[in-house]
């Protein structure tokens, strides 16, 4: 595969952005490689500027389940580009989009439009600590919730731990306020509830996890949540911004029949647009300036492109045997994989929760970031590249998910099942021989 004028101009890239990049996980830095610049998206494709093509499973990490480029998507958005780009004031577009969300997701009753997901989480984070007139929070290990400071903390030696900062630049007393407990364990966080039962603001939760590669609740652990969150007067936060829209229409939520306090919405609700949302119980959100008192704001928040390209992604979810057809496309993927890994010597895992997938290089079931941490990420990177060359777009990190679309066809899934067949083959082959 020719890659010559990607190459080029990563190195040109590099030159004037850190990385080459906007975000770290496209410089390919887990897998290696060049990453190829993409001109065009289609359906389930896209298009480098060397001119080769992919079936893509990143799909912009999430927002594009109905693939690139939706004619509807496309043709909405050039109505409404025509009238203007930004008004920083009201628009109908924002009421409607915000009825549908409410609509889809109950536990919503009144919903606050920003920019990103790493926006929604953060103002969430703030609401909830105005509410409760809280300071500590807790988070799991292994769970992502964007980039604000108090998010980006990793657990200390224990089972629940104060959290230490995870990137320089976070004030370790920061930190502090924000407690990790490993993902499926509810016992770690009573331990917590236990030791600080007045001072826990929230539990923020992704309720599928989908940003340590795939890792779905156990029975019962999101259940321990709401009760552990509920007798200490503290709020659940789900992190919806993967699993809203994507695992059924709503969100994991509808599917888990658990009400959080306040949930956080991104990605999907956007349609490939910058967005994010955070929402809840009317009592809740009142608290959000200009009502009350805690303060949020944004020059782009509820951008009418945003609102559009929103509006007609959920219009075509919200349509009959929708996530079937995304159940039946994913499973055939999975169950493809699995029977392609016909040797023992080669310890796979994939790991699925509805569209949302990872094949993880061990034999470790995935519960929790411990567990999967151990995965072979050498073998992963050989195994991407040789997929990328076949023409196949995976995810390029064993810590994340593959995304499925509605776009992607019988066709795409049996020729993705097809080359992950040949190249688990040929990466078992060389597993050997460096072995050997
Ligand atoms: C992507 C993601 C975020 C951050 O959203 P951005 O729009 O990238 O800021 C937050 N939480 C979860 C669960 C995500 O997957």
């Amino acid at each position: 595969m020719k890659l010559e004028r990607s190459r080029g101009l990563f190195r040109e890239a590099q030159r004037y952005l850190p990385g080459g990049v906007d975000s770290p996980v496209r410089a390919f830095k887990a897998v290696g490689g060049t990453p190829p610049f993409i001109v065009r998206g289609q359906g389930s494709k896209v298009y480098d500027a060397d001119g080769n093509e992919y079936i893509d499973y990143v799909c912009s990490w999430g927002p594009l389940i109905l693939g690139h480029a939706h004619p509807q998507v496309v043709d909405a958005l050039k109505k409404a580009i025509e009238c203007g780009t930004s008004f920083g004031a009201p628009t109908e577009l924002e009421i409607t989009l915000a009825k549908m969300i409410c609509s889809a997701i109950p536990s919503i009753e009144m919903v606050r439009f920003v920019n990103s997901g790493t926006e929604a989480t953060m103002s969430a984070l703030r609401l909830a600590r105005a509410f409760t007139g809280r300071d500590k929070i807790i988070k799991f290990a292994g769970g992502y919730h964007g980039h604000a400071d108090g998010l980006l903390v990793k657990g200390g030696s224990g089972l629940a731990t104060l959290g230490l900062p995870n990137s320089p630049g976070v004030p370790t007393n920061y930190a502090h306020s924000t407690l990790v407990a490993p993902y499926n364990n509810a016992k770690a966080v009573a331990q917590l509830f236990q030791r600080y039962p007045n001072d826990i603001a929230a539990v923020i939760v992704e309720p599928v996890a989908a940003n340590m590669g795939v890792v779905s609740p156990q029975p019962g652990f999101l259940e321990s949540l709401r009760g552990l969150t509920s007798r200490f007067g503290a709020l659940l936060i789900f992190d919806e911004v993967i699993t809203g829209f994507r695992v059924t229409y709503g969100g994991a939520q509808n599917l888990f029949k658990i009400t959080p306090d306040l949930t956080c919405l991104g990605k999907i609700i956007g349609g490939g647009l910058p967005v994010g949302a955070y929402g809840g119980k009317q009592e809740i959100m009142e608290m959000v300036a200009p009502n009350g008192p805690v303060y949020q704001a944004g020059t782009l928040s509820g951008n009418p492109l945003a609102m559009t390209a929103g509006i007609e992604t959920l219009k075509i979810l919200s349509q009959p045997e929708v996530y079937e057809r995304l159940e039946d496309a994913a499973s055939r993927l999975e169950e493809g994989i699995v029977k392609a890994v016909f040797s023992p010597k080669l310890k796979l895992t994939v790991s699925r929760f509805a569209s949302l997938l990872t094949i993880f290089f061990s034999g470790n079931p995935a519960l929790d970031y411990e567990s999967v941490s151990h995965a072979e990420t050498a073998l992963f990177g050989r195994f991407f590249q040789q997929l990328l060359s076949e023409g196949v777009y995976w995810s390029p990190s064993q810590f994340e998910a593959a995304f499925v679309s509605l776009a992607h066809s019988t066709d795409d899934i049996r020729l993705t099942v097809g080359t992950i067949s040949k190249v688990l083959s040929h990466v078992e082959r060389q597993s050997f021989e460096g072995l050997a």
